[in-house]
């Protein structure tokens, strides 16, 4: 039987926490933390992320700033916009939704972001510093797959890790953070040969990879730590992560439930990640 990570109470505290912070920061420096989020266009996914973004900066004193515009917004006003929300002392971190509009480069605008407002981790300034083991701000959800790992006091120097999933959000990121605590680490992808003998090596198995429930018992080691990032609607419109839930549960030792587990703990960081840039401003 596995002890069932709650990334919900997780989250709770970690929010909790920064907005003592808040107050703090607000009392002592008069800096309120602001948070910027520009949604373009008009898909239902993001404008649901873009809520609860919201709702979470009212949960810990943040002021935010919702600039929405339709999908056929230019690139270069896209830039202009960052380009103010760079100069202006009230935001601390400015959040462009993704995924853009085809016509516009991601790349150039997660590049206009200044890195000390960069609270997705995105701008590749954080990307290279992460390198040398310090950024001024990491992606959010290994952040919280990190923070959860250490609120349950799990261990992670010397062991081996194994992630399912090589993004540039998730997957790479993670990689670097658990070198840089010192894991062995193995990253899994879609070329990935005999992948069930790469995972059953897993003290500690990330599955980030968008594929309902495919990791099955027989790909985990008794004991695992195993944590599943995975979010996938099924046609019912129920959420399955990458995990088989019922086969792995009772082999690990801790495991992560979807939802329930890492999900809450993406929006978690991106209110810590704010408060530490408005903390240096
Ligand atoms: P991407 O689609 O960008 O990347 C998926 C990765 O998984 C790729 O590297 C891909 O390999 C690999 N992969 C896919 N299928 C397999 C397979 N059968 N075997 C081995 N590797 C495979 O996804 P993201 O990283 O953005 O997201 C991954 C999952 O995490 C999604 O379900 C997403 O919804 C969820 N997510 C959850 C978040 C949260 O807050 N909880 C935040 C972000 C994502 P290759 O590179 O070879 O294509």
């Amino acid at each position: 039987m596995a002890v069932i990570i709650d990334g919900k109470d997780i989250s709770d505290r970690v929010k909790s926490e920064v907005r003592d912070r808040t107050l703090l920061l607000k009392r002592e420096r008069g800096i309120q933390p602001g948070l910027a989020v520009v949604l373009v266009g008009e898909d239902p996914a993001s404008k649901i992320y873009v809520r609860g973004k919201r709702k979470a900066c009212e949960q810990v004193g943040f002021h935010s700033r919702e600039l929405t515009f339709p999908s056929d917004l230019e690139e270069e006003e896209l830039l202009r916009i960052v380009e103010e929300l760079n100069r202006d002392e009230s935001i601390h971190g400015i959040l462009v939704q993704l995924p853009l509009p085809k016509h516009i480069d991601k790349e150039q605008v997660v590049e206009a972001i200044d890195p000390k407002k960069d609270v997705d981790g995105f701008h590749p300034y954080n990307v290279g510093k992460l390198f040398s083991g310090t950024s001024y701000h990491m992606s959010c959800t290994p952040l919280g797959i990190i923070e959860l790992m250490d609120r349950y006091r799990i261990a992670i120097e010397g062991r081996e890790a194994v992630i399912v999933g090589r993004s540039a959000i998730v997957g790479k990121p993670l990689a670097l953070m658990l070198m840089n605590r010192h894991a062995t680490v193995t990253v899994c992808h879609t070329k990935t040969r005999n992948i069930a003998d790469v995972t059953r090596r897993a003290d500690i198995l990330v599955a980030a990879a968008g594929r309902a429930e495919m990791i099955r018992g027989d790909m985990v080691k008794d004991g695992a730590v195993v944590i599943d990032v995975g979010i996938n609607r099924t046609d019912g419109g129920k959420l399955l992560g990458d995990v088989a839930f019922a086969e792995v549960e009772p082999k690990a030792s801790y495991i992560t439930p979807v939802p329930g587990g890492v999900g809450p703990m993406t929006i978690a960081m991106l209110m810590m990640n704010t408060l530490n840039a408005a903390a240096r401003s």
